[in-house]
């Protein structure tokens, strides 16, 4: 069995109890403990609000545009993204 891929990247070994498909890792399966599977499932649910927050902010990149204006938008939508992202998790006590 192999360990908790997340409490190992804070250098903690747990048992995992849990296969996960990670949206935000491109849907590769990762093994969780119990606490980290509850905290990614809350955690993935603020990132597609967040994503939504986002695309109704900024709109959808602009064809056509050029280089500087795109990469505006996408500090822009980036912006936002975080910014909803911290809100979020705030809110939900992910965070403090
Ligand atoms: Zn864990």
């Amino acid at each position: 069995m192999s360990n908790c891929k997340h409490c190992a990247a804070f250098g903690k070994e747990s048992k995992t109890t849990k296969i996960y498909r990670s949206l935000s890792e491109s849907n590769e399966l990762i093994h969780l403990c119990d606490s980290c599977y509850s905290y990614i499932l809350e955690r993935e649910k603020l990132i597609s609000r967040a994503n939504r927050y986002a695309n109704e902010t900024c709109g959808r990149l602009p064809n056509g545009e050029t280089e500087d204006e795109r990469e505006e938008w996408v500090g822009k939508w980036n912006f936002s993204f975080l910014q909803k992202m911290q809100e979020l998790s705030k809110e939900n006590g992910l965070i403090k």
